[in-house]
């Protein structure tokens, strides 16, 4: 076999087409892994920046956290220049912890709250928090507007609000991440936008800004209408409009075969609905995007050991030590990340076969393989023979790894690791097998 293809997108210094990875943004992936442990997740700092500088172009640049809301990754992309959304409680704490500062910002001055709280709904440990530290907020739900008018009102706050439209169709790389639709739960349905600025209105609430956000994984084609959706919407809510959001959604090339998403084209189109828009009312209107994945998910790694390899009848497996409980995209989604092997002592073969392997993890549930198709059907990669004892690394899962990790089978959490300038920095400790049974009564702490 030739074609070594999973490689591709795996920030590698043994070549575009080596099937192996030795290193990461310049550190041996055997020193990583001798230092930090395995499995580990490892982020390149230079990574993140570029895709930051890639969207220079927008007014701002708005980090959607859950793709990797690790404090350090947050002070990155704080000290870039980049603002962030916080779908919850917990988000809000992170945003505040890495030096975000509260407030509501002023849509009509020209100023982004540096904090936006986003959700279909709020908890009541959100909604304090918004209330507590006077964030403004993305409203996905004619009840939010309710809640949060509702504490306002006596604190004689009269605030901007942005609204969330579902326009009624979507798009994403999965079902499960499609966020547009009557099958999709997010956002105010496009026919009631009016009912919302009314409802608004009843509170001293005007509607400042729209945001859509309709799927991970877009083509231009179906932005195209995304964006003509949009400045319909805003030609309905009228000029108190001084911001439009285009969401997340920016595509990750996951497989090294796939072009990079278009960012000239991206922004031109939706410059031009914000350009319509303004001119409409005469005055300016800013332009926001809320990228995840496109910022995060190419900087990580997650650098797993080779702990058996065995043959089952036809098939040929790969079995690390990382599982669904360190990387879920797989299982989940059916996602495809890049895989590579690194050699123990991080030097590569000379003549390296390849060979088609199914990679799995050790967690007792059989949909615990790397190499999945969405279904569930199980692929094969054409991969160098590794030995046990050697490494396997996954690749950009920057985005969506980490925190969408799990104790499945009491793992612990594993470690994270920040490359900036060849030094490479513990930004979080793994967890301790004492973590895992913290907060539970034992039987001797009762008596
Ligand atoms: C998840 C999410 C994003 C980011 O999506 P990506 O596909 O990671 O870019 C942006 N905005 C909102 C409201 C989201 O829920």
């Amino acid at each position: 076999m030739s074609l070594p293809p999973d490689s591709l997108s795996i920030a590698s210094n043994a070549g575009p087409t080596s099937p192996y990875v030795t290193q990461i943004a310049g550190v041996a992936v055997p020193a990583l892994a001798e230092r930090f442990g395995t499995p580990c997740y490892v982020y390149d700092a230079a990574m993140i920046r570029q895709r930051i500088a890639d969207l220079a172009p927008f007014d701002t640049v708005r980090y959607a956290q859950k793709a990797n809301s690790n404090l350090s990754v947050l002070r990155l992309v704080r000290g870039a220049g980049v603002l962030v959304d916080a779908v919850s409680a917990g988000e809000i704490a992170r945003a505040l912890a890495a030096g975000y500062q509260p407030g509501p910002g002023d849509h009509a001055a020209g100023q982004p709250a540096e904090i936006i709280y986003t959700a279909d709904i709020f908890d009541r440990a959100s909604l304090d928090a918004v209330i507590e530290h006077d964030l403004a907020v993305n409203c996905g739900s004619p009840d939010m507007i309710d809640q949060y008018g509702a504490r306002c009102q006596p604190l004689g706050r009269k605030r901007g609000v942005t609204l969330r439209i579902n326009p009624g169709f979507g798009h994403g790389h999965s079902q499960k991440v499609n966020t547009g639709g009557e099958g999709s739960k997010h956002g105010v349905w496009h026919e009631q936008i009016e009912m919302c600025v009314e409802r608004a209105a009843r509170y001293g609430l005007t509607v400042e800004g729209l945001h859509m956000h309709i799927g991970s994984g877009t083509d231009m084609e179906h932005l195209g209408r995304v964006a003509d959706a949009m400045q319909a919407f805003a030609l309905r809510v009228g000029p108190s409009v001084h911001a439009i959001s285009a969401g997340g959604g920016l595509s990750t090339p996951y497989r090294g075969n796939e072009p990079p998403v278009d960012v000239a084209a991206y922004y031109s189109l939706w410059d031009a609905t914000r350009r319509r828009l303004a001119e409409a009312w005469g005055h300016a209107v800013a332009l926001e995007i809320e990228p995840g994945r496109y910022l995060a998910a190419e900087s990580g790694s997650l650098v797993t050991e080779v702990r058996a390899v065995k043959q089952m009848g036809t098939k040929e497996y790969i079995l690390v030590d990382a599982g669904f409980n360190n990387l879920v995209r797989p299982a989940m989604y059916g996602a495809y990340h890049p895989l590579a092997v690194c050699p123990a002592e991080g030097v590569p073969q000379p003549s390296a076969a390849l060979a088609s392997f199914v990679v799995a993890g050790p967690l007792c549930e059989s949909g615990d393989i790397f190499t999945q198709k969405e279904g569930g059907y199980v692929e094969e990669r054409s991969l160098v023979r590794p030995r046990v004892g050697d490494y396997l690394v996954i690749g950009a899962v920057g985005a969506y790894g980490y925190t969408m990790a799990s104790n499945y089978n009491s793992k612990p959490l594993v470690a994270e690791v920040l490359i900036d300038g060849g030094e490479p920095r513990l930004i979080r400790a793994a967890q301790t097998p004492a973590d895992l049974l913290r907060g539970e009564t034992s039987e001797s702490s009762r008596d």
